[in-house]
């Protein structure tokens, strides 16, 4: 009798979710990050992107960014922002398959997208063919544990702004 394969298991890629500010880059927490020159790499993040993309992750990234929905700044604001993000990541061989971004707030109108919901990483997931069981999410507020969770990936919640070595030798030791 033939066994039915899970042929679709195959071509599963693992991937690791990063949320941005307070990740990525640092955040102070008194303003919103939208001018580009505000943009500064976390200590540890770039080369642990290339060290989670040498081990064959795809890379995302899943932001809150409702500053637009309040009116603070733009849409073209977080793309020049996203831009020079991976413009310095490029130059380091480090490409991002995707950022996925919320634009609205609670405050102005609920929306399905916001962390915690697992909304953008689902989409990630959809679109990408992620395997969540091979895959994380490293993130800096209790928000993005929620996310991960309801969308079955394995959270690492750091501190805001940590040097975010140890979070990926934490991946990388897990062997699969
Ligand atoms: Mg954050
Ligand atoms: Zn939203």
């Amino acid at each position: 009798m033939k066994k039915s394969n899970t042929i679709s298991n195959l071509s599963l890629n693992k991937a690791v979710f990063f949320d941005r500010d307070g990740t990525i880059n640092s955040d102070e927490g008194h303003y919103y990050i939208y001018k580009p020159e505000d943009f500064v790499f976390n200590p540890g993040v770039i080369e642990g992107m290339k060290r989670l993309q040498t081990a064959g992750y795809l890379l995302f990234v899943i932001t809150n960014q409702g500053g637009i929905a309040k009116g603070i700044y733009t849409r073209e604001d977080v793309a020049k922002v996203h831009a020079r993000m991976c413009k310095e990541l490029t130059a380091e061989g480090v490409s991002i398959t995707k950022i996925y971004y919320c634009p609205h707030h609670e405050s102005i109108k609920t929306c399905v997208c916001r962390k915690p919901s697992p909304y953008m990483v689902n989409l990630a997931i959809e679109e990408f063919h992620i395997d969540k069981k091979h895959s994380w999410f490293i993130g800096d507020s209790s928000k993005d544990v929620k996310c991960a969770e309801a969308a079955g990936v394995k959270p690492i919640r750091i501190h805001k702004n940590q040097d975010i070595t140890a979070a990926i030798d934490q991946i990388l030791k897990n062997k699969n």
